[in-house]
């Protein structure tokens, strides 16, 4: 593996020192508070890897302008980075668009990710978080293979990262809870505590009783969190009831498996006793409602989750399964969905829509994000208002904005990112990485790991 060249700045201008400040000026500030606090003529300043001040642009200016470096919002809307809680890297978008779940995996996903080699999850990663990050992600929870590479990977492109490894029982030919022990020694807490490791377990058709409650007393060792998949589809309560005699997380919670610390993906299917471990237990769950509809497995009763007390954040999945990591059109068709299935329009509002993606996914992961407040870890994006698609704005609405943050926005309109404190991507240019060596890179992996999984039958056919 190659180091990518840093082709804009210096060290020294984008990583802040202990008491480097910037202020971005000039901006709309959407806090993400109790009180949702929006500053029109706003300011946020950062001291190192912290939100040291957020408000009005004359109270902070005055306290925080010497010696500051500037960055100009031009007018836009400054508010926390989002975070992708359910997330795995991704290699092979655009293959197999057809295929149900279950088959996908066995055809396709797993013949792959069997078949990847560290450099060609390095380069897979990179690609991946690229493309978060112009998304406006600047934490992803992502469960995939060779969490060193991985680990290099968010290391220098600088986005915040949770690693879990796809953990199997041995004769499926994925991960083991060694490996991800091992993952765990070696990159827990590098980069500013930046990058983290939990453990991961693929889903129950792949698991046994056994591994499962090793698997809880690894977190428990580890002192990390679980990050698993349950209750995705009918087919896999289906196995579940035929192989536990109990349903996904009625097995999860015998296990040990359910906690504060576990972010449980998709729940499409849950039982109301289902419903009831995950709030008693304190499980968070990352509602992936894009996957869900095009991978065929249903609506969540996600309404139902939020009205017992769980919280519930939000996660594109995968791009070989929903084509793109834009968590804009996911935080979009979250609500689309749920008013369609219940033909009701007051359902999911924006503002329920930008907590979802922002503090409630930071809390699932225990995270100091999620909200622009002092003392906060900074973590924040800059979106272009100046655009068609957010036209009309009547100055100083916050209602409007908040719509159009939530149901007009996509990815594209970010143009700054900052994460840790480090300026990522400024005016739609990362400066961490070559990204069209990325993209090269990721490419010709592809090739090389399709070549090697020999799943080339199962492409769609136009
Ligand atoms: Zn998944």
């Amino acid at each position: 593996m190659s180091t990518p060249s840093r082709h804009r700045g210096t060290e020294f201008d984008r990583v802040p020192g202990p008491t480097q400040r910037t202020l971005i000026t000039n901006a709309v500030v959407v806090t993400m508070n109790d009180a949702h606090d929006v500053h029109f003529d706003g300011v946020v300043a950062i001291e190192g890897d912290r939100i040291a001040a957020v408000g009005p642009s004359a109270d902070v200016l005055a306290r925080f302008r010497d010696g500051a470096r500037i960055i100009d919002a031009n007018g836009g809307a400054v508010m926390p980075g989002l975070v992708d809680l359910h997330y795995h890297t991704a290699i092979g978008r655009g293959w197999s668009d057809h295929l149900p779940l279950l088959q996908i995996l066995q055809q396709f996903w797993y013949p792959v990710v069997r078949a990847i080699d560290p450099e060609a999850v390095y380069w897979a990663a990179l690609a991946s978080y690229a493309e978060s990050i112009r998304c406006g992600v600047t934490t992803v929870n992502d469960m995939y293979r060779h969490i060193d590479a991985l680990g290099q990977a968010a290391e220098e492109i600088g986005i915040r990262a949770v690693l879990s490894n796809i953990v199997a029982d041995d004769e499926h030919g994925l991960d083991s809870l060694e490996d991800n022990a091992s993952g765990h020694r070696s990159r827990h807490g590098s980069a500013n505590g930046r990058v983290e490791v939990m453990v991961g377990i693929e889903w129950l058709p792949l698991a046994s009783i056994g591994l499962l409650r090793d698997a809880s007393e690894l977190a428990r060792d580890l002192g990390s969190g679980i990050h698993i998949h349950l209750n995705e589809s009918v087919g896999e309560v289906e196995i579940s009831k035929e192989k536990f005699g109990r349903r996904p997380t009625e097995v999860a919670y015998e296990c040990g498996l359910l906690s504060p610390g576990c972010v449980a993906a998709h729940c499409v299917w849950l039982s109301d006793t289902e419903i009831g471990l995950m709030r008693d237990t304190g499980t968070h769950i990352s509602h992936n409602p894009t996957s869900n509809a095009k991978l065929g497995n249903g609506i969540a009763r996600v309404l139902d989750y939020i009205q017992a007390g769980i919280n519930v954040g939000l996660g594109h999945d995968s791009t070989e399964g929903v084509n793109t990591g834009d968590l804009f059109e996911v935080m979009k068709f979250a609500s689309l969905m749920q008013r369609a299935v219940r033909m009701d329009a007051n359902l999911l509002q924006a503002g329920d829509l930008l907590r979802m993606v922002t503090r409630n996914g930071s809390a699932a992961l225990g995270h100091e994000t999620g909200m622009l407040a002092q003392g906060r870890k900074a973590d924040l994006i800059v979106i272009d208002l100046d655009d068609v698609g957010f036209t009309p704005l009547v100055e100083g609405n916050r209602n409007q904005l908040y719509s159009h943050l939530a149901f007009a926005a996509h990815g594209r309109a970010v143009t700054t990112v900052i994460i840790d404190g480090t300026i990522v991507m400024q005016d739609r240019e990362l400066l961490t990485v070559d990204e069209r060596k990325i993209l090269r890179k990721a490419n010709e992996a592809f090739v090389r790991t399709l070549d090697r999984a020999d799943v080339g039958s199962v492409q769609t056919i136009v």
